[in-house]
């Protein structure tokens, strides 16, 4: 398994829409198993296919203490079955050190394929709930910092750049 690069805000690539998967063959699962490992190595609750440059619809999530209860989630969709409104704070991968208070539908019905192609139903509330649907954002290319106001945008934005700049001295 390869450890992939995760992309940082702001990145353009982040911004890509990824496109639907067709073909459920090895290449998907390498990727799948790769982005798994990634997420694991990162510490991080779910990591979305355009978060490692790759624009396909594929997101995987685990949310187990102990990291053994993998979700591959591929060709997403979700209807809202309860659309209340909660707030919580995120955090991504893809923007390190920052936070945001994002509104998520409190549960949803999730429509996804798995590795096999085979259709899956899903029923979400809390963590995975939200989890679930800022994946989904990703894929279509919208990240937390636009659930922000545009001066707390711009400082991650600066302060990211700012880190960058020292990584790419060193
Ligand atoms: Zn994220």
């Amino acid at each position: 398994m390869n450890r992939l690069n995760i992309l940082t805000f702001p990145d353009p690539r982040l911004r890509k829409k990824a496109i639907p998967i067709t073909a459920f063959d090895k290449d998907l699962e390498k990727k799948a198993d790769d982005m798994l490992f990634t997420m694991y190595e990162d510490k991080g609750i779910g990591l979305a296919a355009t978060q490692v440059d790759i624009h396909e619809r594929l997101i995987v999530i685990d949310l187990s203490e102990d990291r053994s209860e993998p979700l591959i989630i591929i060709n997403p969709s979700y209807t809202v079955l309860d659309d209340t409104l909660e707030v919580s704070k995120e955090g991504c991968l893809s923007i390190p050190t920052f936070q945001q208070e994002v509104p998520r539908a409190k549960e949803i019905e999730l429509t996804y394929q798995d590795l096999n192609g085979r259709e899956q139903k899903l029923i979400a509330d809390g963590l995975l709930g939200y989890c679930i649907q800022h994946e989904i954002d990703h894929l279509n290319g919208k990240l937390l910092v636009d659930y922000a106001s545009s001066l707390k945008r711009s400082r991650i934005k600066e302060k990211l750049m700012k880190s960058k700049d020292v990584k790419n001295k060193n």
